[in-house]
């Protein structure tokens, strides 16, 4: 790999990640256990204002417990947005459950609340009321929760809060991550933070995460021999994962203000143009993991792979939206509700992810700017 390669979203340590590593070492604390997984637990508590905190091995992982611990059994119908990663969904497979996927808006992107009210009237009809409902938060930006949380009461149905993108986010001055009955964060090497992979489920409800970590721990029964009455994983997070991740919280707010800054860059610079950003809503902050935005010309001159090309020509990465779930051959055979027109393939067919990284230096922004501008301006002239 070269160096001067410019990358969508790449690791970035803070420095002390390393110390934390050493004093497991030191400790021979090198496994899934020890003083950096409680304090990295107890330090993310503190952080997002959960009353329980469960780190794990991937957030694929804290998915799977949560809708466990959502009660989620084979043939059970679950909620999910459609347009989102498939680790979000997968875990509803895992349990032999049926996912019903559901349509964006177009401000968040993310699920649409009409379109969700649509589904648990016509699923609550039938007598296949869902579950749970898996809302993600797109790239960063938190979804409509005060319409979600309003159906959930009315229909008494389970919030998992897929914020694998969002940490650092918040919605009305709460943070992502806790504003569902469970949410669920990913430190995989991608995203704003990393433990070179790894993941954390969240509640507010002590008891679920008990159980959960019982789950994570090869569920073993308290006996003085192995016994075992439930299916259990492993899924904990190494200890010394959790010490890249305790070194990388002591940085979290300054990387959300490095993305913050790089998005705002990439809105003035592109201004004049015709593409369309993904918002920031009213009452919640975003911490822009990914600058993302949609092209608005109607005819086929540019497309998202023009700018892509483009900017792979210069070693520079670029990626398209992700592919609605409703879309993947995998999850053919399953719903889709929308309400109108399909906004998440609408979406994913004219959207673009920038270079995004929060040691992007500010040259190297300029000429991602530079590249983009000469696409994005040509189309403005047709
Ligand atoms: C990254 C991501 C996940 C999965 O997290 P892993 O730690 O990679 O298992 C889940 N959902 C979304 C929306 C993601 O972006």
């Amino acid at each position: 790999m070269s160096n001067d390669r410019i990358f969508l979203s790449r690791p970035h340590m803070g420095g002390s990640e390393q110390l934390y590593i050493n004093d497991a070492f030191k400790k021979n604390w090198i496994a899934p256990l020890g003083d950096n997984v409680n304090n990295f637990e107890k330090k993310m508590r503190s952080y997002t204002g959960a009353k329980s905190t469960l780190a794990l091995s991937s957030g694929t992982a804290a998915i799977h417990l949560a809708l466990i611990e959502s009660d989620v059994k084979q043939n059970d119908v679950v909620f999910c947005s459609s347009l989102t990663f498939c680790a979000t969904a997968n875990p509803i497979l895992y349990l032999q459950a049926r996912p019903v996927f559901i349509d964006s808006e177009l401000d968040t992107w993310n699920m649409c609340p009409r379109a969700l009210e649509k589904a648990l009237q016509q699923y609550t009809a039938i007598g296949q009321k869902p579950k749970a409902i898996i809302v993600v938060n797109l790239y960063g930006q938190t979804a409509q929760f005060d319409k979600i949380i309003a159906l959930c009461n009315e229909y008494n149905v389970t919030l998992i809060e897929d914020a694998a993108e969002s940490l650092g986010s918040s919605f009305r001055g709460e943070m992502s991550g806790t504003i569902g009955d469970f949410g669920i964060f990913s430190f995989n090497g991608n995203k704003i933070i990393t433990t070179s992979g790894g993941g954390m489920l969240l509640s507010h409800n002590t008891n679920a995460i008990k159980h959960a970590l019982f789950l994570a721990t090869q569920a073993r029964d308290d006996a003085s021999h192995y016994q075992h009455s439930e299916l259990g994983f492993n899924y904990r997070l190494s200890n010394i994962c959790a010490g890249i991740g305790l070194g990388q919280l002591e940085v979290l707010e300054k990387r959300v203000k490095q993305r913050r800054t790089i998005f705002d860059r990439y809105e003035q610079a592109l201004q004049s143009t015709k593409v369309k950003f993904q918002i920031e809503l009213n009452n919640t902050v975003s911490n822009r993991w990914l600058t993302a935005f949609v092209l608005t010309n109607k005819d086929n001159t540019i497309t998202p792979m023009t700018i892509i090309k483009k900017l792979a020509e210069h070693d520079i990465e670029a990626r398209r939206v992700w592919k609605p779930m409703h879309m993947q051959p995998l999850y053919s055979d399953y719903d889709y509700v929308s309400v109108d027109i399909d906004n998440a393939k609408a979406i994913f067919e004219r959207g673009v992810c920038l270079p995004s990284s929060s040691d992007l230096t500010k040259a190297q922004q300029d000429k991602v700017i530079e590249i983009l501008k000469d696409v994005v301006e040509t189309y403005k002239n047709n």
